[in-house]
């Protein structure tokens, strides 16, 4: 562990009276049987850096756990799970709103520590740590409402069926919502009778750990929710390990795919919440204003880095130049800088190779012939602290078309292609020409119009005439090669329990043998 670099952090004035200490940051990042820990040394692992998207410095080393981390952490689930899962769900739910409250209680020092790993603005931090605590309470309250059913039969017969947990869970996060992951995971997987080993992402490895801490101090039993921290190998071995019964994974479609193929050799359950290139329609009838403030929340968000960004957005030709109008004056005056301060409104990507791959992509997309019409540059903020984090002005293209590969790929930045288009049947028709399925949107005054593009797009969720908002209890996740499973509903529950069926037999047996 490099101390310096911590003290060096923390006397910037990025920081604030909230914000992590120290002390926090420097804690062990394992967190196993109900206690922080490091890493056995016995597997020898790889260490990374973790740095500050806000500053580019390195906040500290973390070592990777191995194979003998891996072991244990699933060996001390698999030990918690024969209690944990005979709890009655009101019990385990009550767990659940106490840790949502405990959560309440602790949101600024939450919100500050995940600007501290993420670089996004503090008030997107709030509203993601709120939006944490009020899965977890919903988790809480419909633990008890999961039962099975009951089934009348014939001559005085009846059968009933039990949802039964599925065992330990293998959770792996990506960066870009690393507290939401953790949480959105664990809670429904939690309140099924379940345990589980989760990993977050290596690039923001702070907030699963205080979580874990949440949920000891709000009374769960140790060892049913552990944090191990690595890179890909540690995922690996996750995935792959034969003591997990589910996986539940956030990130790219391709290490999805292998994450499917690790657990396809013990026939374990899987939810993928993958990738998207999300299609916004918008009608010449719409209300513009709205449509605009639309676009920039399908966009912008968390500097771009959101899996369900409408990132093509698909306008109906009459009404183009006024909606770039309007758009790119409402941009403009978006705060690009320190994301502790207020009145941030664009914070630093996650870290150099993720800007310069945004920034490829618009080189590209000018290559294959779109117009950048505004920002889609590097800024470097005044203050000095900030000059080596990565800060990008959002980036809108017009002139695009459906073949160019800012079009096709998803970029994974705050990079908005404008498309235009002149009939319906032609917009859907584009709209669902992608192997992403993962959300769409469409603004119109029409409702009818409305309901019947919602009825043809090829997506997990569809938004009326807003976009990525995300109440708790509407279930998320994709179509396609966006994901399988659901989560932040209550069919998510279905996703972390199984079925047992039982005959009751009220007659002497009728055999013919
Ligand atoms: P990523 O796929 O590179 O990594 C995600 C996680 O998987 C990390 O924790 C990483 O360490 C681990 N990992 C990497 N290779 C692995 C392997 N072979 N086996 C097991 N684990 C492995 O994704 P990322 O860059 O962290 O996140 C960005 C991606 O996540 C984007 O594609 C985005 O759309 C997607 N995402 C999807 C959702 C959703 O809900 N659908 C939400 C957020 C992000």
């Amino acid at each position: 562990m490099k101390t310096k670099y911590v003290c060096t952090l923390l006397s910037k004035r990025l920081m604030s009276s909230v914000s992590p200490s120290a002390t926090q940051v420097q804690q062990p990042l394992n967190y196993v049987r109900g206690q922080r820990v490091d890493p056995s040394n016995q597997d020898k692992n790889e260490r990374f850096s973790l740095i500050s998207p806000a500053t580019g410095e390195v906040i500290r080393e973390v070592q990777s756990s191995g194979g003998n981390d891996i072991d244990q952490a699933v060996d001390i689930s698999r030990k918690a799970l024969k209690s944990w899962s005979q709890i009655s769900a009101f019990e385990r739910g009550k767990v659940l709103r106490k840790a949502a409250e405990i959560i309440r209680g602790r949101s600024e020092e939450l919100a500050r520590t995940e600007v501290l790993d993420t670089g996004k603005p503090i008030w997107e931090a709030r509203y993601d740590i709120q939006g944490c605590a009020d899965t977890i309470e919903y988790y809480g309250g419909l633990a008890v409402s999961h039962n099975g059913d009951f089934m009348k039969l014939d001559n005085g017969c009846f059968a009933y069926t039990v949802r039964e947990p599925l065992g330990v869970v293998g959770g792996i996060g990506a960066w870009n919502y690393p507290f939401q992951m953790a949480s959105w995971k664990s809670s429904p997987a939690l309140a099924c009778g379940n345990t589980m080993v989760f990993k977050p992402s290596p690039l923001t490895p702070l907030t699963a750990v205080m979580l874990a801490e949440i949920y000891k101090e709000a009374g769960l039993p140790d060892g049913c929710f552990n944090v191990i921290q690595g890179e890909t190998t540690t995922g690996q071995l996750l995935s792959s390990h034969s003591g997990i019964d589910k996986m539940t994974f956030t990130g790219s479609v391709p290490t999805g795919s292998k994450i499917m193929e690790a657990c396809a050799k013990d026939i374990k359950h899987v939810t993928l919440e993958l990738g998207g290139k999300s299609p916004l329609i918008i009608f010449s009838d719409c209300q513009i204003d709205n449509a605009v403030k639309g676009a920039m929340l399908a966009n912008f968000s968390n500097q771009g880095q959101v899996c369900s960004n409408g990132t093509r957005v698909f306008v109906e030709r009459k009404i183009v130049d006024v909606f770039l109008e309007k758009l790119i004056a409402r941009t403009k005056a978006m705060v690009i800088g320190n994301p502790n301060d207020e009145n941030t409104t664009v914070g630093a990507s996650i870290n150099k190779q993720q800007a310069e791959i945004v920034l490829s992509y618009i080189k590209g997309a000018k290559q294959e012939g779109a117009n950048v019409v505004y920002g889609g540059e590097r800024i470097i903020p005044q203050d000095v602290s900030l000059k080596n984090g990565y800060y990008l002005s959002p980036c809108i293209l017009s002139d695009c078309s459906d073949d160019m590969t800012v079009v096709k790929e998803e970029v994974f930045g705050a990079v908005m292609s404008v498309l235009t288009f002149d009939t319906e049947e032609e917009a859907v028709k584009r709209a669902n020409n992608s192997e992403f399925g993962l959300a769409g949107g469409v603004f119109t005054r029409d409702l009818t119009r409305a309901h019947r593009v919602a009825g043809n797009m090829e997506v997990g969720s569809l938004y009326i005439n807003n976009y990525n908002v995300y109440p708790v209890g509407v279930p998320f996740g994709g179509y396609k090669k966006s994901g399988l499973g659901r989560e932040n509903g209550a069919d998510t529950l279905d996703y972390y329990s199984q079925i047992k069926s039982v005959y009751v037999e009220m007659n002497d047996v009728d055999c013919p043998y």
